[in-house]
């Protein structure tokens, strides 16, 4: 068996015990006799299986009783919907913070319904900081203030949580939940897609606090009402049982890895390796902020963009896959989730300087 090292932003690399695991179980769950996958999802046995991944979820972010956990579908991208039709609760304002492209597109789909002001932007500078706690312009009148804590695509991350005074605090998480520790008691609500942290692709976690529920935008589908998820334990419809169990996998893997706090040493770890390799490589770049730069994504360039075509057709004959950067910015990128091991940055860097050796 060949695995090969995969640096992909999304869907991502899943740790091998869990793929192991799901591969022993497929045919016959548990002597069951049938797949998870071919059950019913109001089976004793399915209930079972979601209500631990959700406690398993519960005890690695340390989630508040009065926290309710989601496990929804539609990505990401329903949340840009989702969280203005159920948090302006009968507001009109929302603001939004924007560091790159996905706090953008939440700012794009929030504008159907309802008044975005923008606290701040750092489009100015091409995505490459975030912007002070002195200089949020936040709005009194404002339901809500959303912020997504690590831009995927620019690889740039808050060093630290906006304080929001008595407004709701909104985070898509979705590329950094899981790396490391976070006070989910400052937030109102943090969701995130699962393809990068959590599992595969077919899931999208959100972590509401019960007393924001239940005052949705009128109109608002009964599939994206809060309420109506939490209370039938995220099973109003048939949910993607397959991904959920996945999802539950990963989070008992992740508790043998010492949890968040564990694995969040080793991602610093990573990250440290593989920045101070770039900065003092004298052929790589990285042009975020020092201060800002995601421990999950690391996007780099190339001293001659000509050579990028040649990195990427010799990195993956290399076994190091997926280094492409996001189309909208070019250059390369490297994703180094959860599951992406030290060993694989370790593979990268003796490449990366191979390469520089011999193109250099
Ligand atoms: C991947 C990603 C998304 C989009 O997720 P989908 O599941 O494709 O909708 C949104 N926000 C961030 C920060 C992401 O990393």
């Amino acid at each position: 068996m060949t695995r090969l090292y995969n640096f992909c932003a999304g869907p991502a690399a899943l740790p091998l015990p869990v793929l192991e695991q799901a591969r022993d179980e497929i045919t016959d769950w548990h002597g069951k006799g049938l797949s998870i996958m071919e059950m019913s999802h109001r089976s004793k046995e399915f209930v079972a299986v979601a209500a631990q991944a959700e406690q398993d979820l519960r005890d690695l972010l340390k989630i508040p009783a009065n926290y309710k956990v989601l496990f929804m579908q539609g990505g990401a991208h329903s949340q840009f919907s989702m969280v203005p039709m159920n948090l302006l609760r009968g507001g009109k304002k929302a603001d939004y913070i924007v560091t790159g492209q996905w706090s953008k597109k939440a700012v794009g789909e929030a504008k159907r319904y309802a008044d975005v002001h923008i606290a701040a932007s750092t489009e100015g500078n091409n995505f490459t900081s975030v912007p002070a706690q002195h200089e949020l312009d936040l709005s009194a009148d404002a339901a809500y203030v959303h912020y997504c804590p690590n831009e995927t695509i620019g690889g740039v991350k808050f060093d630290y949580i906006p304080d929001v005074g008595d407004k709701v605090l909104v985070a898509d998480y979705s590329s950094s939940i899981l790396s490391e520790p976070i006070d989910v008691s400052k937030f109102g609500l943090i969701y995130a897609g699962a393809q990068k942290n959590i599992g595969p692709a077919g899931i999208c976690v959100v972590i509401v606090r019960e007393d924001l529920l239940g005052d949705t935008l009128p109109g608002t589908p009964t599939m994206f009402d809060y309420k109506v998820c939490a209370d039938n334990d995220s099973m109003y419809n048939t949910p993607p049982t397959y991904s959920w169990y996945l999802a539950g996998l990963v989070f008992q893997w992740l508790k043998a890895q010492g949890g968040v706090e564990g694995i969040a040493v080793v991602n610093h770890r990573k990250a440290a390796k593989l920045y101070d390799y770039i900065d003092n490589s004298g052929f790589y770049a990285n042009p975020v902020v020092k201060n800002n730069r995601s421990i999950m994504n690391v996007p780099f360039t190339l001293q001659d963009a000509a050579l990028d075509k040649t990195f990427l057709a010799e990195s993956e004959a290399a076994g190091l896959l997926n280094l492409a950067g996001h189309r909208s910015v070019g250059g390369m990128r490297a994703s180094i989730y959860n599951a992406v091991s030290e060993e694989a940055v370790d593979a990268l860097i003796a490449f990366m300087a191979d390469f520089a050796k011999r193109h250099g």
